[in-house]
């Protein structure tokens, strides 16, 4: 299945100059082909958005919510389609890119219909004023999405700034440009008008630069690593633009012994091989209290032997999604072992017969490791994960917090209390007790530290897409 993804721009696919070659994560052959943009194409796009902003952002609210909520119904009924190409491009099982898909289509019917309900405020200084606050789009935005849960990722920045009124130039990967134009069809399909959101095709250095820097853009919504952040940060501080930056993490799923076992084990399990581990909210760094800690990784271990890893439709886990990537969590196997990290599960770049040239990767344990071993302090981004003894309640929360990051935590307790203390204490954006992942497009979400700043999801997306204007009137 060779595809041509072009642009999209002012409602319509619209030819490149070059391509750039992407491939099938799950046997490495050449996959399809992506338009190699240029900044001219980012000026095209922002001046086709420029023209459609007035009209899109002066809608009553209510008729934005309605094309918000064909667009889901849209997206759900092309769910195959849409899944098997995000299939091809990520080489994520069929069964988890649909449920992803599912969940594209939930950011369009939430902010769909909390457009409605979106509004100001009255302030009281008194009989002589009225004073009120008004929530205005920024005009065009800019979301830079990466490539390890694409459709995903392009509707949870999308929906909520045209929901709020803003019109978007949108730049997926280069390596899994599928999905997001097709959302960008589907979004015309179902009335959105030409103009409104715009997706511009190519690499992060020519096109993510050229958004970042555009003068008509106002604000810019990345998802991505911290590298990018940074020279997209730097752009933002010249520019005086607002950015929301989701980054990466080395997530803490702190497992106390008064935890249910075997509930624990299962939340350990799915905290890092969901996605091959290739999820910024990955539970990577496993923190068991000391006493049942070598009961507990027997018990993972034994678990994680039945996990299914392969190009196979009913696989639990398929392929790291780029070469780059899948080099890169091979180098972590030897930096683990010149660490001296104990290996209780995989650890070697090994070659299942029905793996073939994929780029698949064995589910990987490490014991034995101490919290300031690079294993221990990077983002690996695959299916790796560190384990670290803890002693009690004190020593759990300094190791949580002993790190860079602070996009997530795990904790698994059956003392009310316990919970409560560790969620306050551990410094991280998203808190999950007793299960790991939970929320849905209705729970906001970010990074403290270096894992970045705004908020994506739930009612507070709409405020990193809105400005506030405040009117104050002598009467
Ligand atoms: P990346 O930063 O290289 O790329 C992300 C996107 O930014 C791509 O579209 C890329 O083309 C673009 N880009 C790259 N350099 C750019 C630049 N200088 N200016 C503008 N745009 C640029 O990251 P990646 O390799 O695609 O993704 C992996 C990283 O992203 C990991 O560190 C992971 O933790 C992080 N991530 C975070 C989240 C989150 O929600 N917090 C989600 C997914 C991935």
């Amino acid at each position: 299945m060779t595809r041509i993804w072009k642009h999209f721009i002012g409602g319509k696919l619209v030819d490149a100059d070059s391509y750039i070659n992407a491939y099938d994560p799950c046997s490495g052959a050449q996959g399809a082909q992506v338009a190699d943009g240029r900044a001219g194409d980012v000026d095209t796009a922002v001046q086709s958005a420029v023209q459609a902003l007035p009209e899109w952002r002066d809608r009553r609210p209510i008729a934005r919510g309605r094309v918000l909520l064909k667009i889901a119904d849209k997206i759900r009924d092309r769910i195959d389609h849409i899944a098997e190409i995000e299939r091809y491009e990520t080489g994520k099982p069929l069964w988890q890119a649909k449920v992803e898909t599912e969940i594209a289509a939930q950011y369009f019917e939430f902010y769909g219909g909390l457009t409605n309900v979106f509004n100001g405020e009255t302030i009281g200084l008194g009989a002589a004023y009225h004073s009120y606050t008004r929530r205005e789009p920024y005009g065009v935005v800019g979301v830079i999405t990466p490539w390890n849960a694409p459709v995903n990722q392009a509707a949870r920045g999308v929906a909520p700034a045209l929901a709020a009124g803003n019109v978007v130039v949108s730049k997926p990967s280069e390596f899994t440009s599928g999905s997001t134009v097709m959302l960008a069809e589907i979004a015309v399909e179902c009335g959105l008008p030409a103009g409104v959101f715009n997706v511009v095709l190519g690499s992060g250095s020519e096109v993510g630069t050229a958004i970042s820097a555009h003068p008509q853009i106002r604000k810019v919504a990345f998802t991505g690593s911290i590298r990018a952040a940074r020279e997209i940060g730097s752009i933002a501080a010249e520019r005086i633009i607002p950015l929301t930056l989701e980054l990466g993490g080395k997530s803490p799923n702190i497992v106390f012994d008064d935890a249910d076992f075997e509930e624990a084990v299962s939340g350990a399990v799915k905290a890092f091989v969901l996605n091959a581990g290739q999820i910024c909210l990955a539970g990577t760094r496993l923190l068991v209290q000391n006493s049942i800690t070598e009961r507990f990784v027997e018990r993972l271990v034994e678990e994680l032997r039945k996990v299914e890893v392969g190009p196979a439709e009913g696989a639990r886990v398929g392929s790291i999604t780029t070469k780059a990537q899948y080099e890169r969590v091979k180098q972590f196997f030897d930096i683990a072992r010149e660490e001296g990290a104990g290996v209780a599960l995989g650890g070697t770049p090994e070659k299942k017969p029905e793996w073939g040239e994929g780029w698949f990767l064995p589910l990987t344990v490490y014991v034995n490791v101490s919290n300031n071993m690079r294993i221990a302090r990077e983002e690996v981004f695959g299916p790796v994960l560190v384990v670290i003894p803890f002693e009690d309640e004190a020593d759990a929360i300094r190791i949580a917090n002993d790190t860079n990051y602070g996009l997530a935590a795990g904790i698994w307790t059956q003392n009310l209390g316990r919970a409560h203390r560790v969620a306050a204490a551990v410094e991280a954006g998203q808190i999950y007790v007793n299960e790991y992942s939970a929320g849905g497009v209705e729970t906001p979400l970010g990074g403290f530290k270096q894992s970045g700043y705004g908020r994506e999801k739930g009612i507070e997306a709409l405020h990193h897409y809105t400005q506030l204007k405040c009117v104050t009137i002598k009467i």
